[in-house]
């Protein structure tokens, strides 16, 4: 049976972040994910400027940037907000996946699913199944990179997520951009109740998509209404669709218990997603870079005190607020009321703490990103 330091459930942004800058400490590190990468993409892939500045993302897996944000009331009131600096940057996915697999230097299984994993000694013996067999691999470490729904952390016996939103959206090509690109953000609850409505256009591609709690309404058809009611602001008759997305996003704000002696959890599985903006890219490098760091030192000296480091309880004080603000917005059903909290935002004081959140510099607690943790994500 082979044997590895560290085997990391997942390859989306959290488990390649984890697998390159553990694969460059030396460790023998296992990359598991059942898709290949760049399959079943789910997220927007909108980099905020934080992640730009702290991480090297490579420029060709990256559209143009963007400074304009419009926010709609229901009844479609706008409010322009403008950022004299490229805030955002839309991910081009499938490339970044499959580039940073590729450089991740490590051992990599796809369309291969982790199926649990049982105690022997001091290692864990993880069941891996593909498409016609199972074979099983020992590790000292496991890591659960494995998404909103993590089943390593059930069977791990830590926390799992327990409130999320569901979010769908159109890639789309051919799509004119009328201006410089944008931003473009609906609240609305009766087609995005508990989050919002959105338009990202970068002038290359066009995302088009709708989130809100499961149960509340259904995405499909929020989308479709949404896109109907789209001709005043964006042309989309010569529109042409490249792919569907969709997920969940967890909002529950960052798990409390997300480490133990045999094993952590990192990005979506970890709750490591902003509860009010629902991003989640920025936290998964950060918290993945991190977390790598724990492992390593924790393989090295084999002092659980070191995995002290790694607990939900230290970044969840840095939340409070958004969690507040993630309640008030996941009871405002009322459009009407929404209608006022948009005219609200004129005011001075109201119009600043939206610019905040839009553009303000908080996604995740800094972590130690100084040298050699601090990663080039594309460049080996
Ligand atoms: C529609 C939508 C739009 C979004 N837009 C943005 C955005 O614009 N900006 C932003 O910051 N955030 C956005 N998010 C959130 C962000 O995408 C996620 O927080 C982030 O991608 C999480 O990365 P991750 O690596 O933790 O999880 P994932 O990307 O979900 O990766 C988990 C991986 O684990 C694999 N896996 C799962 N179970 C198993 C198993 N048993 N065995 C093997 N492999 C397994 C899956 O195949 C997957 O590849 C969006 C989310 C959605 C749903």
């Amino acid at each position: 049976m082979k044997a590895y330091d560290v085997v990391i459930i997942g390859a989306g942004l959290a488990g390649l972040q984890c697998a390159r800058v553990l694969g460059r400490q030396g460790l023998g590190v296992l990359l598991v994910d059942r898709n290949f990468p760049g399959k079943s993409i789910h997220t927007t892939g909108i980099f905020v400027r934080r992640t730009l500045e702290d991480f090297d993302i490579p420029a060709d897996c990256l559209g143009p940037p963007l400074r304009h944000v419009t926010l709609y009331s229901p009844a479609r009131r706008s409010l322009e907000l403008r950022s004299p600096h490229d805030e955002f940057r839309i991910g081009r996915m499938g490339r970044l996946y499959t580039d940073h697999c590729r450089c991740a230097g490590v051992d990599w299984m796809p369309e291969t699913r982790y199926a649990g994993h049982s105690l022997l000694k001091d290692q864990l013996v993880i069941r891996l199944d593909s498409r016609c067999s199972a074979r099983w691999v020992k590790t000292r470490y496991l890591v659960g990179a494995d998404g909103s729904n993590s089943r390593v952390a059930r069977q791990l016996q830590l926390e799992s997520n327990r409130e999320w939103i569901v979010g769908v959206e159109d890639v789309l090509a051919n799509v004119p951009l009328e201006g410089p690109p944008r931003l473009h953000c609906f609240l609305d609850p009766e087609i995005a109740p508990g989050y919002l409505a959105w338009i990202a256009h970068d002038g290359e591609e066009a995302h088009i998509g709708v989130g809100g709690y499961p149960g509340m309404f259904d995405p499909t058809q929020a989308l479709e209404k949404f896109r109907a009611g789209l001709g005043e602001i964006i042309d989309l008759r010569h529109a042409k669709q490249i792919e569907r997305r969709g997920g969940r996003i967890p909002v529950g704000g960052v798990l409390r218990n997300i480490a133990s002696r045999h094993g952590l959890l990192v990005g979506d599985a970890a709750g490591a997603v902003s509860p009010l903006t629902a991003g989640g890219l920025d936290p998964a490098m950060r918290l993945s870079t991190l977390a790598a760091k724990v492992v390593a030192d924790f393989l090295d000296s084999q002092n659980p005190q070191v995995l002290g480091s790694y607990s939900g309880e230290l970044f969840r004080a840095r939340f409070t607020s958004r969690l507040w603000m993630r309640r008030i917005v996941a009871t405002a059903r009322q459009p009407a009321l929404m209608e006022l909290a948009c005219a609200s935002l004129r005011l001075p004081i109201l119009n600043q703490f939206a610019w905040h959140v839009f553009f303000g510099r908080g996604s995740f607690p800094d972590v130690n990103l100084e040298p050699p943790h601090q990663v080039a994500v594309g460049a080996d």
